[in-house]
């Protein structure tokens, strides 16, 4: 088996969601195809993706495997990585790929790293692991506080103690700095 194995059909019906073609879409592609072979689609599993970037790739996912920012199944962290954990909390089955670094290779234009990422095996492109992390918890599982300076409910996990009030991060921003 050789190159990507979506069809021509979700591949269109994503870039058209992203807005452009791009090697960061393509490689979203291929996490997502991944994910859809090693769990299928959020819409009939409780499938949460945890990406380690906020980059062109994740819309590829959101998009083919449906886990949103909205539904909660898509987290992000912050850490500046092309690399995805696919957790099914029906089975317990969890999976962490990152780009290799190989892959990359030498400099590319635009149009020849999108056809590499197109035409690569799986294999050659990321690395599988286990993840060490358990996957998250579900948001909505979590209090809410309000925030004793605007009034606005914020999630427990996103407040902050400050001369012994909770504030939202906002709040707690705009007082420490006075
Ligand atoms: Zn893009
Ligand atoms: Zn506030």
């Amino acid at each position: 088996m050789s190159g990507c194995t979506l069809t021509n059909e979700q591949i269109e019906k994503t870039k058209a969601f992203h807005g452009h073609w791009c090697p960061g879409l393509a490689l979203g592609l291929r996490a997502a195809e991944v994910g859809l072979k090693e769990f299928g689609s959020a819409n009939d599993e409780d499938i949460v993706c945890v990406t380690e970037t906020d980059m062109c790739a994740v819309d590829a996912i959101q998009f083919l495997i449906s886990c949103t920012f909205g539904k909660g199944n898509l987290i992000h962290r912050d850490w500046g990585k092309a690399a995805f954990t696919f957790y099914s909390r029906d089975t317990g089955k969890a999976m962490r790929i990152a780009v290799k670094k190989e892959f990359w290779g030498r400099e590319l234009t635009r149009e020849a790293r999108i056809e590499q990422i197109m035409g690569a095996d799986l294999d050659d492109i990321f690395a599988f692991m286990n993840p060490t992390r358990s996957v998250p918890v579900k948001a909505h599982l979590l209090a809410s506080l309000v925030c004793e300076e605007c009034g606005e409910k914020t999630m427990e996990s996103r407040t902050r103690r400050f001369e012994g009030r909770t504030l939202c991060i906002p709040c707690f921003e705009k007082l420490e700095q006075r």
